[in-house]
């Protein structure tokens, strides 16, 4: 088995002659959820797929923080909720603000969510990929697993008409090449459709660890039964760097982890589980987390650019979708990506069967993949939340209002006769003048807050 990686040396390598009849119509590169959503849309419709997967099963590199919203896949696998490996149905959720040791949740929980068709669920990784990938196979697409795509075939004009593999014999040619590799993308770089400026802003490390729990002990501690989950976001957890946190539940572990902005990272020279290992301590979460066995530990990059930072989606004879293309949505209360990246492939999948049933792979053949995009919820979602990533790692939400909004909530609940009870509005003067937060600029920021989101 090979277990190398497609890296920063990958070229394109140029054909002389275009390729006679290529291997498949589609080949997709990268058997995550985009990939295989890919896969399994242009093999139903027909087309002859070839999915490459560099790991030796889909899954086995991937790495998340648990939480899968199903509603996307309504079309592609109708009644998924009966087949999909889960561990959770998601029926709580929670934003926890917190300080150092103060922390106000907002908890909801709807009991409609722990029924059909259901809103979100927990699921591992591992368990979910294979399970979508093996939808694309048995669509008629052919897994080729513990193979690197290591570079594109191109035609001197440019066209991308395939990819090299690290395999011996391992040229694949195909009508159009899918590129589904995940947040380094190494294909979509090569063919030129990210910006070539500095990347790296707009990435985050995400690290997480699973910790075993006993089924009842996990449903005593967050007052769950059945196969009832709960998934908590949380703002104020990284010392002041920008990002946030998450502690979500499994059948018999939880996953607790952080998430940072990678130049925050480096100029505050904390290592990301001094954060983690901060998490799991604080008061609110080490109840929930205490006696866990580390069953777990990974680490993987996000990109969090968001709408304005979109690469090009298609180039002649090659798409990119999922994170590949920056697809993740991580806005303080969401932190999703696999249902966009899961969007992302079925409509790169579909344009591409369009593209070669027209007789045109070209860029402009192509062009139909971001029109559907754009109308579905994969883009018109990351338009409208196209300032939150901004708004919740900027430095006021990071340092300053966790605190505010804590000492706001001590002020209101905290009972302090035979002194009578302080008014909202001084309680509030009080937490913005001590948290040096300027009046005018959260009323700045709260508008802001209500145009992103609203
Ligand atoms: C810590 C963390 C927590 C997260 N939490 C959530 C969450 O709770 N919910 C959510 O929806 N999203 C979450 N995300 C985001 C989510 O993981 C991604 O948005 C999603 O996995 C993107 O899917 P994808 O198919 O585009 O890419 P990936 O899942 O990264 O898949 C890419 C695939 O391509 C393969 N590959 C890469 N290069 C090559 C190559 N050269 N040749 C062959 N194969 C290759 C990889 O092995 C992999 O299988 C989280 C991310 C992190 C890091």
């Amino acid at each position: 088995m090979t277990d190398t990686y497609a890296g920063p040396s990958s070229a394109s390598v140029l054909l002389q002659q275009p390729p006679g009849k290529p291997d498949f119509d589609v080949l997709v590169v990268g058997a995550g959820p985009a990939g295989s959503a890919a896969a399994l849309a242009a093999a139903r419709a027909g087309c002859s797929v070839a999915l490459l997967e560099r790991g030796p099963f889909p899954g086995s590199k991937n790495v998340y923080g648990g939480v899968v919203y199903g509603r996307v896949l309504d079309e592609l696998v109708p009644q998924w909720w009966e087949e999909m490996p889960v561990e959770r149905w998601v029926t709580r959720r929670s934003t926890m603000v917190m300080t150092a040791d103060q922390a106000l949740t907002v908890d909801f929980r709807s009991q409609r969510w722990g029924t059909a068709p259901y809103n979100g669920a927990t699921a591992h990784r591992a368990d979910l990929d294979g399970w979508l990938a093996g939808h694309a196979v048995a669509a008629g697409a052919v897994l080729v697993p513990a193979t690197v795509a290591t570079g594109l075939l191109r035609t001197t004009a440019g066209t991308v008409v395939g990819v090299r593999t690290d395999r011996p014999d391992g040229d694949l040619t195909a009508r159009v090449v899918i590129a589904c590799d995940g947040v380094n993308s190494f294909l979509a770089k090569e063919a030129g459709l990210h910006p070539k400026q500095d990347t790296a802003r707009h990435l985050t490390l995400g690290v997480k660890e699973t910790l075993a729990l006993p089924r009842e002990v996990i449903e005593q501690r967050f007052g769950l039964t059945g196969r009832d989950g709960q998934d908590i976001e949380i703002l104020g957890c990284t010392r002041g760097i920008p990002g946030g946190g998450f502690l979500y539940t499994n059948l018999e572990s939880v996953s607790l982890g952080v998430v940072v902005g990678l130049p925050g990272l480096a100029t505050a020279k904390v290592r990301p589980e001094e954060l983690l290992a901060d998490l799991k301590a604080h008061p609110a979460i080490a109840p929930l987390v205490r006696g866990g066995r580390q069953v777990e530990y990974a680490a993987h990059l996000i990109p969090e650019g968001g709408y304005d930072h979109l690469p090009e989606l298609a180039g002649d004879g090659l798409l990119v979708a999922g994170d590949a293309a920056g697809m993740c949505l991580a806005a303080g209360i969401w932190l999703e990506g696999v249902n966009f990246a899961i969007g992302a492939g079925m409509y790169a999948g579909r344009a591409a069967v369009a593209a070669i049933g027209a007789g045109d792979t070209s860029q402009a053949g192509l062009a139909g993949y971001r029109r559907a995009l754009e109308k579905s919820f994969v883009l018109a979602d990351h338009r409208k939340l196209r300032k939150v990533p901004g708004l919740v790692l900027s430095e006021r939400m990071q340092r300053q209002y966790p605190g505010l909004i804590c000492d706001l909530a001590e002020g209101l609940f905290e009972v302090d006769n035979p002194r009578p009870k302080p008014g909202l509005r001084r309680l509030l003067r009080t937490a913005v003048r001590r948290h040096g937060v300027s009046p005018r600029r959260l009323l700045a920021d709260a508008i802001t807050g209500m145009r992103a989101f609203g």
